[in-house]
């Protein structure tokens, strides 16, 4: 019930009708039976500032972010985490008295489904599809992880050189997208970080069947689109026999990651994930 006391979380974005966090963490509440509520905010590039300002006026504990502010909230922030500092993006903010905190908890989202499996990354080779902001949160994961190499696949030259120069990664290399062939046998984990295959372009893949067809049946794909399930890229690769992660566990994990430093307790994974599954109606 909201009450008097009832206290604010939420996100921005601006298109913000279609983010499914506020399901997934309105359950959560709900389960955990703490007073808060999380509300979406459709925010205007234009009103970021007197948005960020009115949170503050209003005592608004803390919020997500997604497109367009991932980045251009960073001068509204006090402190800045050092994982977010390496994405180059923040997604989630709590408030303290110095003012707003920020990071990005995409990086353990994505992480969360990897670091489950009994795998030596050190040997490892990943292949990151597509060069935008989702791409930065799974380099910065595959630092973490400790990979052997990270190739990173894109289609604009510029944008892959300006990618390679902001990280100081010695075995993070830029590929352009013709050269895909030559990194996918030795390929441990393939991401795809692009939107290709989203809904409702369902039979789309990054990957060509010749390309696939390259794909070793150990290595795992992943891919950070969460509708459809599977996507056409996962059904390709399960079809080589390879395993395939996708895009909802990096959604729930990175929404109880943030859920659990605003409210400074363990988030509810398991009530997450089944509310937004049911509300996808895949269960
Ligand atoms: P973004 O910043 O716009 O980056 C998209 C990337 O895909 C860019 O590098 C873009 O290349 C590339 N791309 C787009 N269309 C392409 C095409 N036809 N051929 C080759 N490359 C193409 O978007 P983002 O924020 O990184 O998000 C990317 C995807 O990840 C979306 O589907 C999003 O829903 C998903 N995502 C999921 C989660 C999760 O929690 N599961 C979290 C974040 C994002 P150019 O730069 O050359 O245009």
């Amino acid at each position: 019930m909201i009450t008097g006391t009832t206290q604010l979380l939420g996100v921005i974005g601006d298109p913000i009708r279609h983010s499914l966090s506020p399901v997934m963490h309105n359950a959560a509440i709900a389960h955990l039976g703490v007073d808060y509520v999380y509300v979406p905010f459709p925010v205007a590039t234009q009103y970021l500032g007197p948005a960020i300002d009115g949170f503050a006026a209003i005592g608004l504990r803390g919020f997500n972010i997604t497109i367009p502010h991932k980045q251009a909230i960073l001068p509204y922030l006090h402190q800045v985490s050092a994982v977010a500092q390496a994405v180059g993006a923040v997604n989630t903010v709590w408030r303290t008295e110095a003012g707003w905190s920020g990071t990005n908890t995409d990086v353990e989202g994505f992480l969360a489904p990897l670091k489950s499996l009994d795998r030596d990354w050190s040997q490892a080779e990943v292949v990151v599809l597509g060069n935008g902001g989702a791409a930065r949160a799974v380099v910065a994961g595959c630092a973490q992880l400790g990979c052997a190499k990270v190739s990173v696949v894109g289609r604009d030259r510029d944008k892959l050189a300006a990618f390679q120069a902001s990280w100081e990664l010695p075995n993070l290399i830029t590929v352009a997208w013709p050269d895909l062939t030559e990194c996918l046998p030795q390929a441990a984990l393939v991401v795809n970080t692009t939107p290709i295959g989203m809904s409702p372009r369902v039979d789309m893949s990054p990957c060509s069947p010749e390309e696939m067809a390259r794909l070793p049946a150990t290595a795992i794909a992943y891919d950070l689109i969460y509708t459809p399930n599977p996507t056409q890229f996962l059904r390709q690769a399960a079809a080589r026999g390879a395993m395939a992660i996708d895009g909802l566990e990096m959604l729930v994990q990175q929404g109880a990651a943030a859920l659990s430093l605003w409210l400074g307790q363990p988030a509810p994974v398991e009530i997450m994930r089944r509310s937004l599954r049911q509300y996808l109606g895949w269960e």
